[in-house]
């Protein structure tokens, strides 16, 4: 009974495989993700109040698809990195991101994230987040104000809308 029901899951993954790019479809896949991120911040510094306001009222980045950053990492599949990120840090982020659903994506918000702002030149910190992360999108500023971010979002989902679907890699 197993036997044939693992042949039909075998089935059913080849022919998902084999229509999940045609248009449409990837049309209908890209828009379920795009206007479902489920975002997880990471926070080590004061870029992190902004975050926080661009989910309160006034700019409620909820409307535009960006869920409220709660639940387990399993259910997240957009990190953001907020502030700057320690060579010790970097090893917990790295775990964070592995946690995370996939497809899975990154925001580096605020100088400190992409660059590492006012400390670049300290020995123990990473110049920008992309050392040990793929970003998806970088939100320039010192800090950036909650609309930036919203505009990063947008950025990011059309970058999803735009994509393939790879069901193999889980992306
Ligand atoms: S970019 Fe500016 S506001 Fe953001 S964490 Fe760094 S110092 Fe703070």
């Amino acid at each position: 009974m197993f036997a044939v029901g693992n042949a039909f899951v075998g089935i059913l993954r080849n022919v998902v495989e084999k229509i999940v790019n045609v248009k449409p479809v990837r049309y209908l896949v890209n828009w379920a993700r795009l206007y479902s991120l489920w975002p997880v911040h990471l926070t080590t510094a004061c870029c992190s109040v902004e975050f926080g306001a661009a989910s309160c009222p006034r700019f409620d980045v909820e409307r535009m698809g960006m869920i409220q950053a709660f639940g387990s990492l399993r259910q997240c599949d957009l990190i953001i990195i907020e502030g700057t990120v320690t060579k010790k840090m970097g090893k917990r982020v790295k775990k964070v991101y592995s946690q995370m659903a996939s497809p899975r994506y990154v925001i580096a918000m605020g100088a400190c994230a992409i660059s590492g702002g006012i400390y670049y030149n300290s020995y123990n910190i990473h110049k920008g987040v992309d050392e040990i992360l793929p970003v998806d999108v970088y939100v320039p500023g010192c800090p950036p104000r909650p609309e930036a971010l919203a505009h990063g979002v947008l950025m990011l989902q059309d970058k999803i809308r735009k994509g393939r679907v790879n069901i193999t890699k889980g992306e």
